[in-house]
């Protein structure tokens, strides 16, 4: 078994109606890629922020600007298109109540959890850079791996979105110095705890970082601990669908998993892994 997630039907840009890709056509395009790919269950995980629904959950400027399209909608089309049914929801402090009941009034067959903000900063948008802040790379990478672990613990999600989404900028930021297991070590013991999905995505690979999120000594340490793993590309256009999954299998075999996440009205399965 192979799955592809954590999918956009459209890509992030403001002009991306519902309308122009939320269409027959733009799932069959994803339907062939898949097929090609040898990836046989295809989830859309469309962002929280694009749906007017979500500004109860936190009214972020950005998200005040994306906020367009109607979340009922959503779940009917991608229902109807017979694709598995996810949302991409940001974890957002403090609103734990609000995200649970939005979450809860809707049959999602999986929840990715993400965190992109630091504060009110994003860690991979250059229009809300958290680099432009203290720029000091220990506060701002032990911020965010703070910030996954409080997404672990909330019990919100079913699959932890790209974990180390802090390193997407690579050398173009600055980076810390000390080994990084030091910063995973608070997140991974609430993954333990939790024992949520890790997303394991190739859409590092297509960033300027150029690597898999999350990091291998990641990676390890949540195998160590039991979590079941997810793949996922993040495509967020047909040819990104199954991005470099040659390398994600490369990596999920070098560190012993043979079994991925597949998921079913929130609740999850263990498949052996690999193409068919
Ligand atoms: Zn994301
Ligand atoms: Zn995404």
């Amino acid at each position: 078994m192979l799955t592809d997630y954590h999918l956009h039907l459209r890509p992030d840009e403001p002009d991306t109606t519902t309308e122009r890709y939320f269409t027959a056509e733009n799932v069959e395009r994803y339907r062939e890629a898949a097929a090609v790919a040898g990836i046989d269950e295809l989830g859309v995980s469309e962002h929280i922020y694009r749906f007017t629904q979500a500004l109860a959950l936190w009214r972020h400027p950005l998200w005040e600007e994306q906020a367009r399209d109607d979340l009922d909608a959503y779940c009917e089309f991608v229902r109807g298109a017979e694709l598995k049914l996810g949302i991409e929801c940001d974890f957002v402090p403090g609103a734990e109540d609000r995200t649970a009941n939005l979450l809860e009034a809707h049959d999602f067959d999986y929840v990715v959890g993400s965190v992109h903000f630091v504060g009110e900063a994003a860690v991979d948008h250059e229009g809300w850079d958290v680099w432009e802040g203290s720029g000091d790379a220990d506060e701002v990478w032990r911020r965010y791996f703070e910030a996954l672990a409080e997404c672990a613990r909330s019990g919100l999600f079913d699959i932890l979105a790209h974990p180390d989404l802090v390193k997407v900028w690579g050398r173009a930021r600055p980076l810390p110095e000390r080994d990084p297991r030091h910063y995973y070590e608070p997140a991974v013991e609430a993954i333990a705890e939790s024992g949520i999905a890790v997303e394991l995505s190739t859409a590092g690979l297509r960033k300027p970082v150029g690597e898999i999120y999350p990091d291998r000594a990641f990676l390890e340490m949540v195998v160590d601990a039991g979590n079941p793993i997810a793949l996922s590309s993040d495509a967020h256009t047909p040819e990104q669908l199954g991005f470099e999954y040659d390398r994600a299998l490369e990596l999920l075999d070098a560190v012993g998993v043979t079994e991925i996440a597949t998921f079913a009205h929130r609740g999850v399965t263990l498949e052996p892994i690999g193409p068919t």
